[in-house]
């Protein structure tokens, strides 16, 4: 099994038993998710910015405006701290102390660098649409050069990767079990809504099948995973 060795600053210290370094883990959780949060620091200021990314291998890609702050710092290379989190279930003890959330997440440790060659970012960006919209992309018009040089396309080769996992139900003081308080777990899921076709959509196209998938009521994280799987 492929695993991150941690360090000191990826050790999970607190409640360390939800912590894991394996590749499987970190994956998981990783191609789950669609959003991550890009911790980094510019002159002394810490800035978090929530960002779209995906994975290939040991490297997580995002991209965005050439003009964007984060990404014209990122691409000089910056240490980044990417987090990414599933709020799965809000966990009811009881008592106000013992309430608790089920989790999962991934802290990534790396230092960017910025994809420059033409064909390596409009291929990282293809994969990104295949990754999230998997067949959509023949369907549609051809990227413009204008829009190739309007995009940054920022990497990061993970070089240390932490997950951290919550499950389970509520753990309540031995002696509060006897008492009368419903306790259980909440869950929480993400679930695509009903498609909105555009008001100028021109009348008469169909919903093309490679958006079946996207049915109301999937659950967006399993939708992700799914999706990871067919780009792999
Ligand atoms: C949805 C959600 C809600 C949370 N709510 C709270 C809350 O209200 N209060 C609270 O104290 N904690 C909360 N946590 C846990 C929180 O993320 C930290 O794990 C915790 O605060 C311990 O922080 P620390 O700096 O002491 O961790 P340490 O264990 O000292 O961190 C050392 C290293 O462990 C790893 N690590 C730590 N936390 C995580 C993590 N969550 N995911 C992946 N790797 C991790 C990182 O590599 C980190 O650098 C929540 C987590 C999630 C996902």
């Amino acid at each position: 099994m492929n695993v991150f060795t941690p360090t000191k600053r990826s050790r999970v210290k607190r409640l360390h038993e939800r912590g894991s370094y394996d590749e499987k883990s970190v994956f998981e959780i990783l191609d789950a998710g669609l959003i991550a949060h890009m911790g980094y620091v510019i002159d002394g200021q810490p800035y978090v910015t929530p960002t779209a990314f995906w994975r290939r291998g040991r490297t997580l890609y995002w991209h965005g405006s050439a003009k964007s702050r984060m990404l014209m710092e990122q691409a000089k290379g910056l240490p980044v701290c990417v987090t990414v989190t599933h709020l799965d279930g809000l966990v009811l003890a009881r008592s106000g102390f013992h309430h608790s959330i089920n989790y999962r997440s991934v802290m990534a440790f790396g230092h960017t660098s910025e994809i420059t060659d033409s064909a390596e970012k409009i291929a990282e960006m293809d994969y990104f649409l295949e990754r999230v919209l998997p067949k959509r992309n023949p369907s549609l018009r051809p990227m413009t050069d204008q829009e190739l040089k309007a995009s940054k396309v920022i990497a990061m080769e993970i070089a240390e990767a932490s997950a951290k996992i919550r499950a389970k139900p509520p753990v309540d003081d031995e002696e509060d079990y006897a008492l009368p308080i419903w306790a259980g777990v909440a869950p929480v899921t993400q679930v695509m809504g009903v498609l909105e076709p555009d008001p100028r959509l021109l009348p008469g196209v169909p919903v093309p099948s490679h958006l079946d998938r996207l049915r109301p009521g999937k659950r967006l994280d399993l939708l992700m995973a799914e999706a990871a799987k067919v780009g792999a």
